[in-house]
This record gives structure tokens, sequence and C-alpha cells, in this order.
């Protein structure tokens, strides 16, 4: 397939290299063109944004934001052919991914919201989890290019469904990086081994992705930002995004969601803090063990 890809950073770079080594012609653009030079080992790199979409079978777009999906969908939409497949895996919010569902459909083109998990190890590896609204058919049209990219592909109903699921995800796993943080800040004023810690945790039943997977301590579990000096990953800034989201769909839905309310507030204080809103979001250790309860 010919395939244009818009956002190539920490998740989109990986992705468009799985589908172009997977023999797909593809053709990215990032408007951070050193981004999108370090892809140029496997894609075609374009000058625009409608350049990369323009005569392809699908458009991908994996982008930082609503603000930008906007932006790139208002540029690429008009340019597409008419018949082929808008695909946006950036998580975004409800409203903004149902608008441009609307711009697709307007247009004469297919589309799916397909926001992901796994992380940039995920991406890397092709086993991110793709969480899809839209239509079926369109789904299994494309399942294919799914398969690539990641290990699971779940339908969770009609348009911007991918990205309810998503932004519930997400509000557990803000949650749960604050709880495996907290228990190590306590293991450590304790006089627990962080190993021993780990070893316990991820075999029972404060078991969690952010435990077994994304281990927020150095040298402790599999790699992670945090062997890499906290550089994302997915960073604290996003996470706050993702809590925002979740914040305000259950503002508007009157949802009793207090959990996610503090870990919003606190990862609010935290990505305003210029020295962490660029690092990974388990990068929140730092914080939790440089303060205290009192203060
Ligand atoms: P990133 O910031 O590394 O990448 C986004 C890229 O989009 C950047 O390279 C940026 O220059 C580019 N961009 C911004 N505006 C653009 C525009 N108008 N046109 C073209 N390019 C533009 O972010 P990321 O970590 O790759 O995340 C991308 C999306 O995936 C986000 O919505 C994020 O919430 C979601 N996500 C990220 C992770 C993760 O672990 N990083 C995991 C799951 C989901």
């Amino acid at each position: 397939m010919k395939i244009g890809f818009i956002g190539l950073g920490n998740m989109g770079a990986p992705m468009a290299r799985n589908l172009a080594h997977a023999g797909h012609n593809v053709t990215g653009f990032d408007v951070n063109f050193d981004q999108a030079k370090a892809c140029q080992d496997s894609l075609a790199v374009a000058d625009t944004a409608a350049d990369a979409a323009n005569s392809q079978d699908v458009v991908i777009t994996m982008l930082p934001n609503a603000a930008a999906l906007n932006q790139v969908a208002v540029e690429v939409v008009p340019v597409m052919t008419p018949s082929s497949f808008f695909i946006d895996c950036s998580t975004v919010d409800i409203q903004t991914s149902k608008r441009v569902a609307d711009m697709i459909v307007a247009a004469g083109l297919c589309g799916l919201d397909a926001p992901v998990s796994g992380g940039v190890g995920g991406a890397t590896a092709g086993t991110l989890t793709f969480m899809v609204g839209g239509a079926a058919n369109t789904l299994e049209l494309l399942m294919p290019l799914f398969d690539i990219m990641g290990g699971r592909v779940i339908h969770c109903g009609d348009v911007a469904a991918g990205q309810a699921a998503k932004i519930c995800n997400n509000m557990i796993l803000g949650a749960t990086m604050i709880a495996t943080c907290e228990s190590f800040a306590l293991a450590d004023q304790l006089g627990l081994d962080r190993q021993r810690l780990f070893d316990v945790v991820s075999t029972s039943s404060g078991s969690s992705w952010s435990m077994n997977t994304y281990c927020p301590v150095p040298d402790v579990g599999p790699q992670s930002p945090a062997d890499n000096d906290y550089l994302p990953g997915f960073s604290a800034a996003m996470m706050f995004k993702d809590l925002a989201l979740a914040h305000d769909a259950a503002s508007m839905t009157n949802t009793n969601t207090r959990l996610c309310m503090l870990a919003f507030q606190i990862y609010q204080q935290f990505a305003s803090k210029p020295e962490y809103a660029e690092q990974d979001f388990s990068a929140i250790l730092n914080e939790i063990k440089n303060t205290s309860l009192k203060a």
C-alpha cells in the first residue's frame, strides 16, 4: 500500500518504520524536520503534510494533541484520494475525534480512530494494542496494517469509541504510576531494597504495567526510561494531557472519578515544572522522593 505517515515522534517513527520494513511504500512528514530526517533510512520524507497525504491509499496520523490533529486534518483531508483511508492513532478528546470523523465522511473518505497502548517499546516491537472506533468493515480492510504495527486490535465501537477506551485506560496508568512511585519511596524510607520490592510486587497483587514493564527506578526490572535518565518514553506533559482528557470526560458525564482527579492535579503540578515537563512521566518518582508528606 501507499501510506502517508504524519507525526514521526517517539511513537510515529517506529510505527512508520515497521510499515516500511514490511514492504509498504511509506512517505512521512513531521513539522520538526530533524524528526523526519531521522527516518530517512526507511521512508521517503515529504516537505508538507499535504504532500505526504496526496495520492496515498492510507494516511496515518500520530500527533501530540487535538490542535495538531485538527490542523493536519484540515490540510490533508481535501487532498486525499476519494475512498482512501484516514487512521488517527493520536490520543485526543472525543469531540475532536468526532469532528475529524465528520470531516472525513464529508470528503468521501473512510476513517478510524485508533489510539494505542504499549509505549515506545511496543511501537518499536510492533506489539502495540490498538483500540479502534469506527465501522467494522473499514477495520477489517485495514487489519493487515494493524497486524504489522500491533499485537492486539480491539474494536471498541463506533466513531471515537477508541478514544473513550484510551482515556479510561490512561486514567488507570496515571494513578498506578503514582502508586508505584509512592511504593518505592516508602520502601526506601523503610530500608527495603528496591530490587526486592520489584521481585515481590511484580509477581503479587500489586503488579501493574507501571511496575512490571515500565519500572520507574533505574537498574530494576526491564529496560525503561528510568535507565535512560528519564528521557521519554511518554512525557510528563503527555500524561498530564491524558489525565486532563479523563478529567474533562468525567466532568462532562458527571462520573465520580476521585482518584483520577487527584492524579490529574499531581501531574498538573509536576508537568508545570520546566525541569520535568519533557522528562518521562515515571520521573514523578523523583518529585515524590523530594517532597515530604508535611510539605
Ligand atoms: P511526540 O511528541 O514524540 O511526537 C509527536 C510528533 O508530532 C512530533 O515529532 C512533532 O514534531 C509532530 N507534530 C506536531 N505537530 C505536527 C503537525 N502539525 N504536523 C506534523 N507533525 C507534527 O509524541 P509521541 O510520544 O510520539 O505521542 C504521539 C501520540 O501518541 C500522542 O497523542 C500520545 O498521547 C500518544 N501515545 C504516546 C505514547 C508514548 O508512550 N509516547 C503511548 C501511547 C500513546
